[in-house]
């Protein structure tokens, strides 16, 4: 199984994305979706809600009032700490429930609209920044939207900016021309990455040293976030030792972290070389990663 996050500003073209993945196999897991699923009409999530802030968030058929809700939930930090407190574990368990369910071979795509702005690149095997120009998306958003310019701009300054996905980006997909210059750009990342990777991660092969024409280079620095975010605690240090071809060298503590880490690192998209070596089972980004038991 892969995790993708596929993210980008709103209105630049997420779910149009989302769809032509699904269309291919892809398993979604729409972060906007589940967080209106747990608080239903029916859901403890709900009945939550009301007992935190009154019967004035209801709307008259007993479903949520969004907009009552933001105004109370935004009112003070308190409150939107009880909101986020109430939510945020309900929606990351049915996240979990989800993509426990996803086949074994699955292609998981988690389609989280502030994915950089909740610092969770690093969660994933690969991220998938969709972009489209600022005017372009207030054209899209008041256009086959209908909301206001003033309230699509402001939406927009309120989310990360490109600098910001740029960083994060592994797969930078420009949606601002027609929607159908999207199919061939989506179809050949489907074939030619997503599905090698994914049968890579499987089966523990490290991806033939094909040319690459985007070694991590500057990036390397995506690479320590990833392998800190697989290692977790086990690890004492991650460095990378060069960023040309992407070396990285992970300090364990002792021998038991370092056979303890080699599941997760092939799980998380770094096989098993030889020992103390690993790789990148991603045809697109070669990695040599050491790792070495602190002396002493
Ligand atoms: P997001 O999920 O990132 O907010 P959507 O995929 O919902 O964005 O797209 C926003 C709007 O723009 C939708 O109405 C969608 O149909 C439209 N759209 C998406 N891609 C394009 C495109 N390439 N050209 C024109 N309109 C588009």
């Amino acid at each position: 199984m892969i995790r993708i996050g596929l993210t980008g500003g709103i209105g630049a073209g997420k779910s149009t994305v989302a769809r032509v993945l699904t269309e291919r196999g892809a398993y979604l897991v729409d972060s906007d979706k589940i967080a209106r699923e747990v608080v239903a009409p029916g859901t403890p999530g709900l009945e939550r809600i009301v007992e935190a802030f009154g019967t004035g968030v209801l709307a008259d058929d007993g479903s949520l009032d969004r907009p009552a809700l933001a105004a109370i939930a935004f009112a003070n930090e308190e409150n939107r700490l009880t909101l986020n407190g109430i939510t945020h574990p309900l929606i990351g368990a049915r996240t979990t429930e989800m993509i426990g369910a996803a086949p074994a071979d699955g292609i998981v795509l988690q389609d989280i609209p502030l994915l950089v702005e909740g610092g969770l690149a690093p969660l994933f095997h690969l991220v998938i920044i969709v972009h489209a120009d600022v005017e372009e998306r207030v054209r899209r958003l008041t256009g086959q939207r209908g909301m206001g310019e003033e309230d699509a701009r402001a939406r927009i300054a309120a989310q990360a900016t490109e600098e910001q996905r740029r960083a994060v980006a592994d797969v930078w997909i420009d949606n601002t021309g027609a929607p159908d210059d999207l199919e061939p750009v989506v179809g050949a990342l489907w074939d030619d990455r997503l599905v090698p990777f994914e049968a890579n991660i499987r089966s523990g092969t490290i991806a033939p040293a094909v040319a690459v024409d985007e070694p991590w280079g500057p990036d390397a620095q995506r690479l320590v976030a990833r392998l800190w975010a697989v290692c977790g605690g086990l690890a004492a240090t991650i460095e990378c030792t060069s960023a040309a071809d992407s070396s990285v060298r992970v300090v364990v503590p002792d021998a038991d972290s370092a056979h303890k880490l080699a599941e997760p690192l092939r799980e998380g998209g770094f096989p098993q070389a030889a020992a103390g070596s690993y790789g990148s089972a991603d045809p697109f980004r070669p990695a040599a990663i050491t790792m070495d038991v602190a002396a002493g």
